[in-house]
């Protein structure tokens, strides 16, 4: 048995094509629009096109900008794009291209295609050209200027080129077909007029170039082998292959498609994230409920987590709805793996201890890691007063609870056995100290009176504790198909995404960079906030992860 792992069907295409010499080496490329951030779903297509450049002699990933529409990109969002891909681990190298750096390109094969009679200017109104084109059950019918000379359509072009027409006033088609059953073969748009600045070209042109009529030149003018794309456009691939066919190209590029990423709880759509973005549903592209790159990044998803999630999921050709459970398992797996514990008591309720004295331990060792001693150990104080969760106690415990309650026992996590001897409550009933005292002799060892504790407690020392504002973060929707909500996405955001507490943390978390990620025993997976966070001032924390999925249960 051979232990190699299945190539998914466009890896064993492309083997194919490598090992039959139909093509060198394999070039491929990841084609943002520069419109916006990047999300989850640009990340499996950046893991399949980098990937695939990895793992074959000479093979190349371009980095292109698919930046021929003026009116919706930002420079901005160019740097953004770069900065997530690297972040993800993959190099683009010298592969870095501008699809705008092609205009003069296509506008030659534009005018090739109109020689040969295989374009014309169409000067009918957007009206009459969507309803001349007729639709599936009825054939479309010819626009009163389909059947224009070459001279006639050379001049009308370039009178759209110079601005000649108002927005709307010509559109130049390809001259393919009204009859075909595929819509984008009924003689598609090939240029329109947009009187826009371009963010690279400025006001050179005022005509811009379809995406379906672009995209197959600006792989073939790159030499990309394999074009990959999402399943939306396979029943594009006639014109893009007729527009390689027809066109004065230097290399004959194919397009395969495959199954876009879509989440279960999660939004994948630029239009929508950015409509999010702009109404303030959230506080901007990188709020860490969002699922974009930069967004996950700030709420602590290591990159490599997304990249075994990727790699688990496959590449296939059938549209399906990943469970966001898988992705947040694998970051928690590899949390698991790489995170320090830390303590940290998000809902302190503070316990004095009676009987404490300074000897013999004013301080505690702890080991970082519970599995892995590589981790090292760290010292905890520990004083007469401390921080623990108020869930932690229970006046009157219910059945299972083994934590603290009234002359109860619990372990304090690195630390001896406490009991708790009484308690305080406010005028509102809400309990607001505890009373204990400590078994003497009981860290790191079983009491010696035979005390058994079932659970051990996180807790803080009061004394040296740092105050955190800690951000609870959750799904942004509540619902597993927010698309699909009667009443629109936005009706369906999760009003508990997001709730802010003041926690007490261990002294030591306040001096951690921004950036840093641990495990809060017993609570999740928090890092520092690459924005709020200032070291040795104010410490700021993400929840990554909850410990626990809490939404399985709730279905
Ligand atoms: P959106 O639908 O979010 O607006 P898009 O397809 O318009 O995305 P582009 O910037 O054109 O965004 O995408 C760049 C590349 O990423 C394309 O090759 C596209 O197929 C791929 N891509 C976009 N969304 C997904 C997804 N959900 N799963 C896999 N690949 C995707
Ligand atoms: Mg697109």
């Amino acid at each position: 048995m051979s232990d190699t792992p299945k190539l998914d069907f466009i890896r064993e295409i492309i083997a194919s094509d490598l090992s039959s010499g139909k093509h060198e080496t394999a070039i491929t490329r990841f084609p943002p629009e520069p419109n916006g951030y990047l999300h989850l779903g640009h990340a499996k297509s950046i893991c399949l096109n980098f990937g695939i450049a990895r793992e074959h002699p000479g093979a190349k990933c371009h980095l292109r900008f698919d930046d021929t529409n003026p009116e919706k990109e930002e420079t901005e969002y160019v740097e953004s794009i770069k900065q997530d891909v690297k972040w993800l681990g993959f190099d683009w190298g010298d592969e870095l291209y501008f699809a705008s750096n092609y205009f003069q390109f296509f506008h030659d094969c534009a005018l090739h295609l109109i020689n040969n009679g295989l374009a014309y200017v169409d000067e009918e109104s957007p009206e009459e050209i969507k309803l001349h084109r007729g639709n599936v059950q009825i054939p479309g019918t010819p626009s009163q200027f389909r059947d224009r000379k070459p001279d006639e359509n050379l001049a009308a072009f370039e009178k759209m080129r110079s601005g000649g027409f108002k927005e709307g006033g010509a559109v130049l088609r390809a001259k393919i077909g009204l009859t075909s059953s595929n819509m984008n073969m009924r003689d598609p748009v090939m240029y329109r007029i947009m009187h826009a600045k371009h963010h690279n070209t400025g006001s050179d042109w005022c005509i811009y170039p379809m995406y379906d009529f672009a995209h197959p030149l600006e792989d073939a003018l790159e030499h990309i082998s394999h074009s990959l794309c999402t399943l939306e456009f396979e029943n594009h691939r006639p014109l893009y292959d007729w527009f390689i066919k027809n066109c004065p190209v230097p290399s004959t590029p194919r397009q395969i498609e495959f199954a876009r990423l879509s989440l279960s709880y999660t939004i994948l759509s630029k239009r929508k994230l950015l409509q999010l973005v702009q109404e303030g549903h959230v506080s901007g592209w990188d709020d860490p409920r969002l699922p974009t790159i930069s967004g996950v990044r700030r709420r602590g998803y290591p990159p490599e987590a997304i990249l075994h999630f990727c790699k688990r999921i496959g590449i296939t050709k059938y549209n399906g709805t990943t469970d966001v459970a898988l992705l947040e398992h694998d970051i928690r797996d590899n949390l698991n793996g790489t995170a320090p514990r830390r303590m940290a008591v998000l809902a302190p309720l503070k316990v004095v201890i009676g009987n404490f004295t300074e000897e013999p331990t004013p301080s505690l060792v702890v080991p970082n890691h519970p599995q892995d001693d590589s981790f090292g150990e760290r010292e905890v104080t520990f004083s007469q007063e401390i921080y623990i969760e108020r869930e932690d106690f229970q006046e009157v415990p219910e059945k299972k609870f083994f934590r603290l309650g009234p002359e109860r026992y619990v372990r304090l996590r690195g630390g001896p056995i406490i009991q708790c001897t009484g308690f305080e409550k406010d005028d509102s009933g809400e309990i607001t100290l505890l009373h204990a005292n400590l078994l003497p002799d009981t860290t790191g060892k079983d009491s010696p009176e035979g005390v058994k504790c079932k659970a051990a407690i996180h807790w803080v020392d009061a004394a040296t504790a740092a105050d955190a504002e800690v951000r609870l973060y959750d799904r942004l929707f509540s619902v597993e198909d927010p698309d699909a909500a009667e009443g629109g996405f936005l009706s369906v955001l999760n009003p508990e995404s997001f709730k802010t507490v003041n926690a007490k943390v261990e002294a030591s978390l306040l001096l951690e960079a921004p950036g840093f990620s641990c495990q809060f025993e017993r609570t999740g997976y928090f890092v520092t906030d690459s924005k709020d966070h200032i070291t040795g001032q104010k410490a700021v924390f993400n929840r990554t992860v909850a410990l626990r999925d809490s939404w399985g249960k709730r279905r």
